[in-house]
């Protein structure tokens, strides 16, 4: 019945590229009999929870929303859809992305866009656009993305729901097929923040399996749920986080802040002088990373050569990356851009010295109209507000702050590395 709810949904949202009723319904069974053999079952015992295409999961298409990749069927479960199954979630299928991950608005799927359930007709963000839709139209409980420059918090924000972006090391990055692996990180949508906590307690914490996951003394993600005081907590508002955005989603933002000072948090203005820096440095670094990790689709082992099948922006990226990795540019470009991202982050972990966390709008405009022919500059601009994160690797996330015209809008929260759950409580005092 539910299976048949999620079909008829996806004729309309396209938010999944394949959905497998059949294996949902034998876990659910299997749940169920565990709970009347009266054995104990798992955190997500009868969730159902969808998967972005980009991560490996046994028996599914990963096809990372490319023709490069679509017949190849995944042969193994990676490290967060292990500790998933362990936990008793139902995984129901994979969700449309952007094409390797690489966009902000889920258009440039080569399986057809994803529609925005809360604005239609606008582009429901990207790249993880249909696991925020699967979760925004409640086709599934839970949604899994991953976040190289805001791939999870923007799609959260374009519909409404919650995204969270871990600290980078946090959550194994274990078959996640990489865009930028120094930037990427898997992370949960849902429609209320305890979702998300919940779902970072089963995929969170150190994988041995995985060079870049980080050996700590992790809490429950679930810890600091529930307040419904702010006292004592200090907000950080940079100022030319709204002086880049638009005036709507400003109004918007300073009144959720608002909403937290009356809950008792106290707000500091802070300045960071580097925002025109932080695209340009995100891009040049995403553009060689991802064209080393795309020298494997040669078409010997897996299907299609990338460079044949690809769409433009893929292919974009691939010849930057190409010509700026050659010798003679490494100077000129990616060792600058390095530089840059040391910069950036040692500013911004000084403008979080001070304050709990920092507070503004997650995207800087509200979603375009699906199929508004937007220069590549115009759609990465989407993104200069989500990128600082993961060139800090900071953690992050975003929920609904309000709407404009009935379009969601939502607001960001940024932490010091580590102090993941501390954002996951303070997002939770306003859900
Ligand atoms: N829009 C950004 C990019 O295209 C971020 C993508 C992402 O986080 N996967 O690179």
């Amino acid at each position: 019945m539910f299976c048949r709810t999620i079909g008829h949904k996806n004729d309309d949202y396209n938010a999944f590229l394949e959905i497998n009723e059949g294996s949902a319904h034998e876990r659910a069974e299997a749940i169920d009999k565990k709970i009347e053999n009266g054995e104990k079952v798992g955190k997500l015992a009868g969730l159902v929870i969808g998967i972005k295409s980009n991560i490996n999961v046994e028996d599914f298409h990963i096809t990372a929303a490319s023709k490069t990749l679509e017949n190849y069927l995944g042969s193994y479960d990676a490290t967060v859809v292990k500790r998933i199954k362990q936990e008793d979630g139902i995984i129901i299928g994979m969700t449309n992305m952007d094409e390797f991950a690489a966009g902000s608005s889920t258009e440039t799927s080569y399986f057809g866009h994803t529609e925005n359930p809360a604005a239609p007709g606008r582009i429901p963000g990207g790249s993880s656009g249909g696991s925020a839709v699967a979760v925004a139209a409640e086709m599934c409980d839970l949604s899994i993305g991953s976040d190289t420059g805001g791939s999870i918090r923007n799609p959260a924000s374009h519909c409404g729901v919650v995204g969270f972006k871990p600290t980078y090391g946090v959550v194994s990055r274990q078959g996640l097929l990489d865009l930028a692996m120094s930037f990427d990180q898997i992370g949960p949508f849902s429609r209320d923040v305890s979702g998300a906590a919940l779902l970072m307690d089963v995929i969170g914490g150190y994988d041995e399996t995985e060079c870049t996951s980080v050996k700590w003394d992790s809490p429950k993600f679930t810890d600091q749920l529930g307040q419904n005081s702010l006292e004592g907590t200090s907000l950080g508002v940079v100022k030319q986080f709204f002086d880049v955005s638009d005036d709507k989603i400003v109004n918007i933002v300073e009144e959720s802040i608002d909403k937290m000072k009356d809950m008792g948090a106290e707000v500091h203005e802070l300045s960071f002088d580097y925002i025109d820096l932080c695209l340009p440095t995100y891009y040049l670094i995403n553009y060689v990373e991802f064209f080393s990790a795309t020298r494997k689709y040669d078409g010997r082992k897996y299907g299609e050569r990338i460079e044949e099948v690809c769409g433009e922006e893929v292919l974009r990226r691939i010849y930057m990356g190409s010509y700026i990795s050659q010798k003679e540019f490494s100077g000129k470009y990616y060792k600058k851009a390095l530089q840059a991202r040391s910069l950036i982050k040692r500013e911004v972990n000084k403008l979080l010295q001070n304050v709990d966390v920092i507070v503004g709008p997650t995207v800087p405009m509200l979603p375009h109209k699906i199929g508004t022919s937007l220069e590549p500059m115009d759609m990465y601009s989407y993104d200069v507000l989500t990128v600082i994160a993961n060139l800090a690797g900071i953690p992050a996330g975003s929920m609904k702050a309000g709407e404009v015209n009935g379009i969601p809008v939502g607001i960001q929260i940024q932490g010091k590395p580590f102090e993941d759950s501390k954002i996951l409580g303070i997002m939770s005092a306003l859900d």
